[in-house]
């Protein structure tokens, strides 16, 4: 298993694993007894969900974020990896089992979060975790990471290092290349979706997009103390129903075994 430290021997993983999927937060503590936030970027709605009921029970605080991107950003982004035939689907069904799995959760636009500087500091600050200056650059300390994004991995790494261009070759595998070659990796990057996609899946489901996205900005981080006893759930028409919730689940658990 290949961790993100870039140590071979790092065995971190190895022995999470072993204390069992209900105990991982409490095995990370015990690991590293400085850390007081652990911050799991995981996405998968059915394992936030199994994870935060099973936390609530042992007294960790926890708390959700979803950081989401507009459907013309998750679609530019999906044309980009040359996937992006479902893509209306992919994004209504996720928020649908985010919305029926995920009772209390705050929201920040990826676009948000990494195009103005102050927005790290005030999702920490509603967040109630430290803030430090330079947070933001993480890859200037080590992380043990899996299974994380191509990308975030590579800015973890010394852009010499032959874990870069391995890393490197993976993502440009993926990408178009005569769009662009991504050279400086040491940045965060945004770029502003094209204005003339058309897709008739805008159209087809204009409804639900927009009741979906009005939920999520409703939910942003920044709006003053988020009262979840006065928030109403999501409509069935944008939260997953038991079928929905169903048919996600084997989907996962087929996906969990084949990566095994
Ligand atoms: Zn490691």
């Amino acid at each position: 298993m290949d961790c993100g430290c870039g140590d071979s021997n790092c065995d971190i993983w190895k022995r999470i694993y072993s204390a069992g999927q209900d105990n991982i937060y409490r095995t990370i503590f015990d690991l590293f007894p400085g850390v007081n936030t652990i911050i799991d970027s995981s996405k998968d709605p059915t394992w936030i969900s199994d994870r935060t009921n099973q936390l609530l029970k042992t007294g960790l605080k926890v708390q959700n974020i979803i950081i989401w991107k507009t459907p013309q950003e998750f679609l530019q982004s999906r044309i980009k990896r040359g996937k992006h035939k479902a893509w209306a689907r992919e994004w209504i069904n996720y928020h649908k089992m985010y919305f029926r799995l995920v009772e209390k959760w705050i929201s920040i636009r990826y676009s948000e979060l990494v195009s103005d500087p102050d927005s790290l500091k005030g999702l920490c600050n509603a967040l109630d975790i430290t803030y430090f200056s330079g947070k933001e650059r993480y890859w200037e300390k080590t992380h043990h990471t899996l299974f994380g994004s191509t990308r975030a991995k590579i800015h973890l790494h010394d852009e010499k290092s032959e874990r870069f261009d391995k890393y490197k070759t993976e993502l440009e595998s993926r990408i178009d290349m005569s769009k662009s070659v991504h050279t400086q990796q040491r940045h965060i990057y945004y770029e502003m979706p094209e204005n003339n996609i058309d897709d008739r899946a805008f159209v087809r489901n204009k409804i639900v997009i927009n009741e979906i996205q009005e939920t999520l900005v409703a939910r942003n981080y920044a709006n003053k103390e988020i009262d979840y006893a006065l928030i109403q759930e999501p409509s069935s028409r944008i939260r997953a129903n038991f079928s929905l919730e169903a048919y996600y689940r084997a989907k996962r658990h087929a996906l969990r075994l084949l990566l095994k």
